[in-house]
């Protein structure tokens, strides 16, 4: 059994940042990640991360309010001026602690422009932002002194007299299972990206931490929320950062015409993401599309600036469409790209269990409501991880060790013993996960209706009735991925069944909740969070208010 003041679940953007400030707060910190902390999903960000200096004649209050509108109004708005407000501080922290971001010709920092937003206030690192942050960040907890287990697994969390009390960990390069105790757990575990196929995500986002949570008696808030990306590449669905769109590349359709102007006149291909998702959906759908794509044209912004700004993207086209970005237009489509909801959490990070928190994609504060603006979270998962840090680390100081033993670890012994003793002939996780996988995005993509989310949810359960004989041929104890991606898909069941029942319950249209069958937003009904939590008989759903501190809601236009 191992001990720590507070214990970190995640090893991304917002768990390191956790980490940093609770042990500069003076505390025993330790972080758990599944991969080496700088393969974390957030080393794929790309286009960059959002902040209004004073200093180049922007303020937070007009940040707020692109973001507010971004989120269709169902943002909370106490939450977002936090976030917006503090946003300047940590780019600059960051750029302190060492993050080289590209400089415009007076030599300040430079910026982007990025959807949604009215003013260029993306600071970013070429097409690799996320890896920039990411490898600083790790270096900074590296000379604090956090604890790292690296490639650590956790199966459950300890719940004790009503309290989060640690966590039960297997450590992958041996199959051993251990018991964490901690006075605090910050969750910042990722997305859940993997729920639907293909995504933008990598293999890893399994909403884990979602699950988990849901499992301890968290709740999850706004999980139909979920983001299409415009610019994805068929098949694969890897990303091509919307800082192309921002570097001023745009949107063709079969007739080669720019389509954005009939949806979004003033903003066009810049429009926040889920507007020009849908545009491109329904040029598609109505036969103006190619091979169920439309086209991304770089073309005009000239090799120099290809070369310097988006050379990552430039590669990923080569390499995965086979495209050369100097002299052909990407085909791209909307892909699944991010959870707006999650584990609903307050200002500092806190859920509904005592001692456990939540930061980053995993959470849902709620900064981004019904649609994230591009460059957002990454920002959200700073600012929040920082404060979830520090608030953890401020109540561990008058908090003893809960009365925990190694028994906690019992149950998910057997259940690794069930899993690894069931009967060959059963069904693998890889078919079982595509399967989910495909009906998610059959069903829950960009437009949806109530008969489609129907049919998610009762795929869902049948897939989850098939996987209690799920087969894992693998029996070894040293590096079992097999034994490990089929536990995966057991807590992506918790995160893809909240998405659709979640989507069941809204009936009306809003942000990337799209439905064909009651396509206007509905201020009057619902103007509100849906949550869900787990009790006996499967998911159960409440409503929330939203926050709304100055910003009424508007019609919505681009
Ligand atoms: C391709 C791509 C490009 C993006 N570009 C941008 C961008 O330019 N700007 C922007 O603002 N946002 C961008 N986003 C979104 C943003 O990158 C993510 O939302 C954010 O990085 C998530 O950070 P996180 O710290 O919450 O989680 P992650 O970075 O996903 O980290 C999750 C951590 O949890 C650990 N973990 C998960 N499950 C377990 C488990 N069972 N046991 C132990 N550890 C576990 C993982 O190992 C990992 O360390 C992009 C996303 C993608 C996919």
């Amino acid at each position: 059994m191992f001990d720590h003041d507070v214990l970190i679940i995640g090893a991304g953007l917002a768990g390191m940042r956790a980490a940093l400030s609770a042990r500069q707060n003076g505390v025993d910190v330790a972080v758990v990640s599944k991969v080496h902390p700088v393969r974390s999903h957030s080393n794929a960000a790309q286009g960059g991360i959002n902040a209004a200096l004073q200093d180049r004649g922007d303020d937070w209050r007009d940040h707020a309010y692109d973001t507010i509108k971004g989120s269709d109004y169902l943002g909370d708005q106490d939450a977002i001026e936090i976030m917006c407000r503090e946003a300047g501080e940590e780019v600059i922290t960051m750029e302190n602690f060492g993050v080289i971001f590209n400089r415009d010709e007076e030599g300040r920092l430079g910026t982007r422009a990025f959807g949604g937003q009215r003013q260029a206030r993306t600071f970013f690192v070429a097409d690799f932002t996320g890896q920039a942050l990411l490898h600083v960040l790790y270096e900074q907890i590296m000379r604090a002194g956090v604890r790292v287990y690296e490639e650590w697994f956790i199966l459950s969390l300890i719940v004790e007299d009503g309290r989060c009390a640690g966590a039960v960990l297997m450590e992958i390069r041996s199959g051993d299972i251990h018991v964490v105790r901690a006075k605090a757990v910050i969750m910042a575990a990722g997305g859940i990206g993997r729920v639907f196929e293909p995504s933008t995500n990598a293999l890893i986002c399994t909403g884990d931490g979602m699950s988990l949570a849901y499992q301890a008696g968290a709740e999850l808030m706004d999980m139909e929320m979920v983001q299409y990306h415009p610019t994805t590449l068929q098949g694969s669905g890897v990303l091509i950062t919307e800082g192309a769109r921002g570097e001023g590349a745009y949107l063709l359709n079969s007739e080669g015409e720019r389509f954005m102007e009939r949806y979004a006149p003033n903003m066009m291909e810049l429009a926040s993401r889920d507007v020009v998702s849908r545009s491109e959906q329904t040029e598609i759908n109505e036969g103006r599309g190619i091979n169920g794509c439309v086209l991304l044209d770089c073309r005009h912004l000239g090799e120099q600036v290809i070369r310097e700004r988006l050379s990552q993207i430039q590669e990923i086209a080569r390499d995965f469409a086979n495209v050369d970005i100097t002299k052909e237009p990407i085909p791209i489509q909307p892909g699944m790209h991010y959870q707006m909801g999650g584990i609903k959490t307050d200002i500092d990070g806190q859920t509904a269990v005592p001692g456990l928190y939540a930061a980053g994609e995993v959470a849902c504060v709620s900064v981004h409501g019904g649609n994230r603006l591009g460059a957002n979270s990454l920002l959200d998962t700073l600012v929040f991880g920082r404060r979830s840090g520090q608030h953890a680390s401020d109540a561990v100081k008058s908090i003893s060790h809960a009365n925990v033993t190694d028994a906690s670890a019992d149950a998910d012994r057997e259940n690794i013993q069930g899993l690894l003793s069931n009967a060959e002939g059963g069904p693998m996780f890889g078919a079982l996960r595509h399967e989910m996988g495909k009906t998610m995005n059959d069903n829950l993509a960009v437009y949806r209706d109530q008969q489609g989310m129907e049919t998610a949810l009762s795929d869902i359960r049948e897939v989850r009735e098939r996987y209690r004989s799920v087969y894992v041929p693998d029996k070894g104890k040293t590096f079992n991925t097999n034994l490990l991606f089929t536990i995966e898909l057991g807590f992506m069941f918790d995160c893809a069944e909240s998405v659709a029942v979640s989507g069941l319950e809204r009936k009306e249209s809003r942000g990337a909740h799209t439905r064909t069958d009651m396509p206007d937003r509905d201020d009057e009904n619902w103007l509100k969070h849906i949550l869900v939590k787990n009790s006996v008989d499967g998911p159960a759903l409440e409503h929330l208010p939203v926050v709304i501190t100055d910003w009424k809601p508007e019609v919505r236009s681009y």
